[in-house]
């Protein structure tokens, strides 16, 4: 049993290796539009460490940490215009774009913030604009005046190395020149400008012991300024920031994509800042990989993005948390909203196995499901195998709206629950899961579905379609119909039982004997699996319609 291990166990032992009395695990992202779910891969792996961590009894603290004080470089497009005014400005003094939220970030951060409770996730909130305005930070900052020349050569030895001769000359000679502390105008509201494409920040130049004040210089305003550090608005640019950050909330452990976790990137810069300057050990490291949307990286700020509220009109939460958190952090993952029903075929086997109603799971699978299906639900108190519509049916009922009513296609669905579950009846609240469920497959199959899982029934058979069967397909039917009159099936049963008919009626091919029925019933040769789809259909209706095609 030893050899078998899943990614997040190692995860923990490292963590728990720290020994802390406390473990703090941190996120947190920028704010510059609409938070795509690419975010969720960093909350889910924190979330799960946090799940496994309090269950081995430690005191575990999780932050989701708003960086609402970045300054905006450009807007998506779905902003209006006439915000290039703001650019240069941090997105919490930008006011909403839209007629909710105080400001730019706050729109945005809390349009994500309201999906969490639905994806399980509950992190302690903390915007880095109210941070900054904290004592303790103020102090840090002096710290960062006072240590300047240390943090100076670590920044040249870590980004210097990773630049050409003249760029690194120029780096140099900017970093004597200036702090690594960013300031908001007191007049003009900016922390920075860009010009030419080129980012221009309004660097702290000078600070006066004595009178404990920094003087900068506004590239807006092309004013140089005075005043306290209390008073001034200061942010550290972000290489000191991050670190700044870890050793006043004394983070023990932050995921940070790939790019920033490169050797010698920003989190090593940070680390050895965090150790060195503030004396912190620093956060165990954990890198990842992209949540891509199929074959593109997600973009804020060009606004390509799915979000979880999108993610959530059409699947259930615990899906995304078991695609997520099964896959080790360095290998990427393509979110294919079209996939979505193989999604959950794999995740309602890991549920299988986990509940032991899967008797082929090997060892291997068996342990994985241990630790990993608590870690996507959303109700944690969940105890058994919870009934539920498989989506295959799903996607079928939310389509026949035109054939069926509301009521008919309720009762359906129950008995096909009934059946896979051997359950007498199904309560009130598998019932509303039931039409959410339904729900949810009717708007996967208006976006995001593939040809075969739509159904387009018309009301009555096209002539050229009777008059195309051949004898043996003719036959094929009858028999459909006769088998269909003897009684109840389950869904596997039904599709083993055409597939005898078919083999049985000579001069026949299987492919052409399913095709005719698919013909008979959605004018097209081809649909969703044929057990599945036939069960979800009324019966009388079936077989009548199965009838006129005879004659
Ligand atoms: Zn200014």
């Amino acid at each position: 049993m030893n050899a078998i291990k899943v990614w997040i166990e190692e995860a923990v032992e490292e963590l728990l290796k720290r020994n802390p009395d406390k473990i703090v695990i941190n996120s947190g992202k920028s704010i510059s539009g609409r938070i795509h779910i690419g975010i969720f891969r960093e909350l889910f792996i924190c979330d799960s460490l946090r799940r496994i961590l309090e269950k081995k009894g430690c005191d575990v603290e999780f932050y989701f940490l708003l960086d609402d004080y970045d300054p905006a470089k450009r807007f998506p497009s779905y902003i209006p215009a006439d915000y290039n005014k703001y650019i240069g400005v941090p997105f919490s003094d930008i006011p909403s774009p839209f007629s909710e939220g105080e400001s730019y970030a706050e729109f945005f951060a809390n349009e994500l913030i309201s999906t969490f409770p639905s994806f399980g996730l509950n992190p302690k909130i903390l915007w880095t604009s109210k941070l900054y305005n904290t004592v303790e930070m103020k102090n840090i900052i002096r710290t960062v005046i006072e240590r300047v020349d240390e943090i100076r050569n670590i920044l040249i030895t870590y980004v210097g190395g990773t630049l050409n001769e003249e760029d690194a000359e120029e780096y140099r000679r900017e970093l004597a020149e200036r702090y690594p502390i960013n300031v908001v105008c007191q007049k003009c509201g900016k922390m920075q400008v860009i010009d030419k494409g080129k980012i221009i920040p309004n660097r702290v130049l000078n600070y006066i012991k004595e009178t404990d004040e920094v003087v900068y210089y506004c590239h807006s305003c092309l004013e140089e300024f005075k005043e306290k550090v209390d008073d001034a608005r200061l942010k550290l640019t972000w290489r000191v920031d991050w670190p700044a950050k870890w050793f006043l909330l004394k983070v023990t452990c932050e995921p940070a994509g790939k790019d920033h976790t490169v050797k010698g990137g920003a989190y090593d810069t940070g680390l050895r800042i965090c150790r060195d300057v503030f004396g912190y050990e620093g956060p165990v490291k954990i890198g990842y990989e992209w949540l891509r949307y199929g074959d593109v990286d997600m973009k804020t700020h060009k606004g390509i993005v799915f979000t979880p509220r999108e993610y959530l009109e059409i699947g259930q939460p615990e899906v995304l948390r078991y695609l997520i958190i099964r896959t080790p952090p360095l290998k990427h993952i393509s979110f294919r909203p079209e996939f979505l029903p193989q999604y959950i075929d794999e995740y309602e086997r890991v549920e299988r196995v986990f509940f032991n109603y899967q008797p082929d799971a090997n060892n291997e699978e068996k342990y994985e499901a241990n630790i990993l299906y608590p870690l996507t639900l959303v109700d944690t108190n969940i105890k058994n195998i919870k009934p539920r519509l498989p989506f295959r049916f799903a996607v079928i009922f939310s389509q026949l709206k035109d054939i069926m009513n509301q009521q008919t296609i309720m009762i359906k669905a129950q008995d096909v629950i009934k059946k896979i579950y051997k359950i007498p009846v199904v309560t009130e609240a598998e019932l509303k899961e039931i039409e959410e469920t339904i729900i949810k497959a009717g708007n996967w199959v208006l976006k995001y579905a593939p040809e075969n899982y739509k159904i387009n029934i018309s009301s009555k058979i096209d002539e050229d379609i009777k008059e195309n069967l051949t004898e043996a397909q003719k036959t094929v039917i009858k028999k459909i119909i006769e088998l269909l009159s003897e009684g109840d099936f389950t869904e596997e049963e039904l599709q083993n039982k055409i597939f005898t008919i078919i083999k049985n009626v000579g001069g026949l091919n299987v492919k052409k004997g399913f095709e005719s029925i698919y013909m008979v019933i959605l004018g097209k040769k081809y649909g969703p699996r044929l057990g599945s789809f036939l069960l979800s259909l009324d019966r009388d209706w079936l077989i009548e319609r199965l009838n006129s095609a005879l004659k």
